[in-house]
């Protein structure tokens, strides 16, 4: 089991690109633990009048580069060394994306499905009591992850303000656009994974218009990556999607925008009229399709079934959906991964880009905010291609090998190593 510890996979990782840069041990130690982190209790008095009692976490894992950032998962089963891989992964992610941030990452462990909004609310305000103080433009700048909602972001950005008697929009991102969000930050993630599976195409001589693709998670990433890559890309056959609650094919293709119509009515994909058959998550993983794109949860490509991956690019907008021994058979196999924090990088630069406006007080467009995460995520892919070629690695270690770098020369010229 602690193979799939995810912090343990995130450290390994780390070790292999630790290994190729020749870090020293003092370097290699700070990367591999987070600098600081917060566990804290929530009590909420819920619905019925009882108190209950939620575990919540806050991980600082590096601000060499800049104030750290990074999302806030409610889930079930959410743990501490999830919390700290993720925020090792936005290290990394601010860092390949060059954007002047660290990396961050939070939780409370609960179940969204199961609460009202005023219980979701108090257990929001209550997250922001125990922690706020740690928080802000300067210092760590939380956004939506996994079951959290623009909403919950608005709860909280008004539970700091009020801690702290002023305005401060930038605490935290993915807001509404009514109080202080970007434009274009909904989309963002999966526009960014998008971005990149165009200039992967490019290189790898496909045409993304004409290919096939499948989608493991239906929420805000995987929505978004079902309409976007027919959108931008020109065109595509979504062949196959799932959710927690099992997923649907039809080799002639599942119209993208009439699916989220149906996901949002009844809150799962089986049942769309338009499926020929269901499918189980394990079985839409191994369909040969062009492009695959996990948008769920981690560690669901493993050595058990990377044999069986079909697809010729993965383009990973979940957070560590592939596990190291994975990613040698994928390799071997000759499948054209983009990693996790590279592929979904376009969510925290457009929280950047959030972060810069509420600063000014000055909002852009949204062919200005898709200009520029273009750049960013095109520019990102490049840097991260040609250390792939350079040096003879998969991508996911050439990626680690420029965001690494990147943080290490951000840590040398402070003087801490
Ligand atoms: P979300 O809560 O909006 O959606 C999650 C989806 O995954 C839901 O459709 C859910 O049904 C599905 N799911 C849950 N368990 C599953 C399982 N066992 N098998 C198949 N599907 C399952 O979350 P999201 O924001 O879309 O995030 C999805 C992934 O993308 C996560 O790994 C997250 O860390 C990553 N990510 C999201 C963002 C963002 O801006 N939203 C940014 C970077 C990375």
């Amino acid at each position: 089991m602690d193979r799939l510890n995810p912090f343990k996979i995130a450290q390994e990782q780390l070790d292999r690109a630790a290994e190729l840069l020749g870090l020293d041990e003092a370097t290699h130690s700070i990367l591999r633990e987070p600098r600081m982190e917060y566990h804290f209790t929530i009590p909420v008095r819920m619905d019925s009048g009882e108190t209950k009692v939620f575990k919540g976490f806050r991980v600082q894992y590096n601000n060499a580069r800049g104030p750290c950032k990074g999302g806030l998962r409610f889930h079930p089963e959410e743990t501490i060394d999830t919390v700290r891989a993720l925020a090792a992964w936005m290290t990394w992610k601010t860092a390949v994306v060059d954007i002047p941030l660290g990396g961050g990452k939070g939780g409370i462990i609960c179940n969204p499905k199961e609460m009202s909004q005023s219980e979701l609310e108090r257990v929001s305000r209550g997250y922001i009591r125990q922690v706020g103080r740690f928080l802000g433009v300067t210092k760590d700048v939380p956004a939506p992850d996994v079951y959290t909602t623009p909403q919950i972001m608005a709860w909280m950005m008004d539970e700091y303000e009020i801690i702290m008697g002023e305005k401060h929009p930038g605490v935290i991102t993915g807001k509404p656009i009514q109080l202080g969000g970007s434009q274009g930050r909904g989309d963002a993630t999966a526009r960014g994974g998008i971005y990149t599976v165009r200039e992967a195409c490019k290189l790898l001589g496909s045409n993304p218009a004409k290919a096939t693709y499948a989608i493991q998670g239906f929420g805000n990433a995987g929505q978004f990556a079902a309409t976007l890559h027919h959108d931008v890309l020109g065109g595509g056959t979504l062949v196959a999607v799932s959710d927690s609650r099992g997923g649907i094919y039809n080799k002639d293709g599942l119209n993208p925008h009439k699916l989220i119509d149906w996901k949002l009515k009844n809150k799962q994909v089986k049942g769309f009229p338009d499926a020929k058959k269901d499918i189980t998550n394990e079985e839409l993983l191994e369909l040969p399709v062009d492009v695959l794109y996990p948008a769920a949860l981690e560690n669901v490509i493993t050595k058990d079934n990377a044999g069986k991956i079909k697809a010729k690019i993965s383009c990973e907008l979940a957070n560590g959906p592939t596990t190291p021994e994975a990613d040698k058979i994928l390799s071997k196999n000759g499948v054209f991964v983009i990693p996790d924090f590279l592929a979904n990088a376009g969510g925290v630069t457009v929280s950047y880009f959030e972060q810069v406006q509420n600063t000014y007080n000055f909002y852009w467009t949204l062919e200005d905010v898709q200009h520029m995460l273009d750049q960013k995520m095109t520019n990102a892919f490049k840097a991260v291609y040609e250390m792939h070629k350079e040096k003879n690695v998969d991508m996911r270690t050439a990626a680690y090998l420029v965001a690494i770098q990147r943080v290490v020369d951000a840590m040398k010229l402070r003087g801490w190593v």
